[in-house]
């Protein structure tokens, strides 16, 4: 069979890109993946107890952009949620992002309402500011609850999740959590969020479920390539072992997901609960909460942070950090000389989307470069 498009890869980068063409440009495709299964980071499951799972741990559709609410909303309906995530400090479930309720959860009556004025008047109602901004203060109240927010709430997460301190990633990585001068308790305040109301996986067989799409499983594209014709290639992996790590290994970090079922309704108080300063897991998810699902049992998430390894384990984040973008620049180049080649998504970009990002960037890619040649 003779395919216009091979794509590697089928997370959302290699889905969207393969309904496009299929229903838009009425092309055929072969989608080539090396798991046993569709959704990439997003896949879920029913695990043995019939409980549905997300296998690579938690996803929390939200977004600001209309278009790409409109454009997944074709496959599937949604359950509002609105995430919720508490850190637990000093053996107490304090807020995160940090903010005026847990200012007031982890401070005396007097002392919480002051440095709460005191925010305020530096910084106005509703700002959000990165912690290493903030602990860049000279107001000595304020220097003091950078440093408390920073010892407790990020640096001992960002040695298990990284390896490192915050100040030694981009600033980008810890900014996805600011203290939030507010009390709004909601991990996100974009104007849309929820979850796909029967599971992400199925809403991905929605979108590939089309004449036009043919799927190849537990395949890694390198050991069928050669054999398939085909015009173009849209190449969602990651990007060094694209050019056989031919000018160095790019870093991932990768997770252990220890998923454990409770012989009760609930185990925690929410869907996710940080341990910043215990523990080797960084936090805990149970998937009920996010789900919605009844059940008489649970089954929740433990996240162990790990070094990948190729061959062993999955690069799940890049690692934006100075050397590391740098090299990644020089792999794009090399990307940008190919011919027929479109590189795109998460690891082949090597940047931390969120799914929102994910679905815009690969559907600009369709409408800019694809569907006008
Ligand atoms: P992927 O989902 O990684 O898909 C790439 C696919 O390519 C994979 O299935 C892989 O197996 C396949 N592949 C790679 N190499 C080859 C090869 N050589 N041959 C064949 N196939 C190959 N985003 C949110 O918006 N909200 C969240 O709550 C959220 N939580 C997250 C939690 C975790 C732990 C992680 C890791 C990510 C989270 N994300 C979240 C981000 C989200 O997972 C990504 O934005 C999205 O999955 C990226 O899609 P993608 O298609 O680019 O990559
Ligand atoms: N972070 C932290 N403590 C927390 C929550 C987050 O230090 O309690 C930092 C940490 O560096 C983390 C980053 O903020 O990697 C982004 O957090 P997010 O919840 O967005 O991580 P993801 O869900 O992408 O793993």
């Amino acid at each position: 069979m003779k395919y216009d498009f091979v794509i590697v890869g089928a997370g959302y980068s290699g889905c969207v890109l393969a309904e496009r063409i299929a229903t838009q440009l009425n092309k055929k495709c072969l989608i080539v993946e090396k798991r046993n299964h569709i959704g990439g980071n997003c896949y879920d499951y029913f695990d043995d107890n019939g409980v549905l799972v997300h296998k690579y741990g938690p996803h929390i559709f939200h977004t600001q952009m209309k278009k790409v609410w409109d454009y997944l909303s074709q496959f599937t309906d949604w359950i509002p949620y609105e995430h919720k995530v508490k850190a637990v400090i000093d053996g107490t479930e304090v807020t995160v992002p940090f903010n005026f309720n847990s200012i007031h959860t982890v401070y005396n009556k007097d002392k919480a309402q002051k440095l709460e004025d005191l925010l305020l008047e530096t910084y106005g109602s509703g700002v959000k500011i990165p912690i290493l901004k903030l602990r860049e203060t000279s107001n000595e109240d304020l220097k003091e609850l950078a440093e408390y927010i920073y010892e407790k709430v990020f640096l001992g997460y960002n040695l298990k999740q990284w390896g490192m301190k915050p100040e030694e990633l981009d600033p980008s990585v810890s900014g996805r959590v600011p203290v939030f001068l507010s009390r709004d308790d909601r991990y996100f305040q974009d104007t849309y969020q929820a979850i796909p109301k029967f599971g992400y996986t199925k809403m991905f067989q929605k979108m590939i479920n089309n004449k036009n799409i043919n799927l190849l499983l537990q395949t890694d594209y390198k050991d069928v390539l050669d054999d398939l014709d085909y015009e173009k290639l849209i190449y969602t992996g990651h990007i060094d072992y694209y050019f056989d790590f031919k000018l160095g290994r790019l870093p991932y970090r990768t997770l252990n997901f220890d998923m454990q079922t409770v012989n009760k309704e609930y185990f925690q108080s929410g869907a996710q609960i940080n341990y910043p300063n215990d523990h080797k897991y960084t936090r805990i998810t149970e998937f009920k909460h996010l789900t919605k699902q009844k059940h008489s049992k649970t089954t929740i998430a433990y996240e162990y942070p790990e070094e990948y390894e190729f061959g062993k384990n999955d690069p799940y984040y890049p690692i934006p950090k100075k050397e590391n973008l740098e090299l990644f620049e020089k792999y794009k180049e090399l990307a940008d000389k190919e011919k027929n080649v479109y590189f795109v998504g998460r690891l082949a970009d090597y940047k931390y989307y969120n799914m929102d990002q994910t679905v815009g960037v690969a559907l600009q890619l369709f409408e800019k470069r694809i569907a006008k040649r």
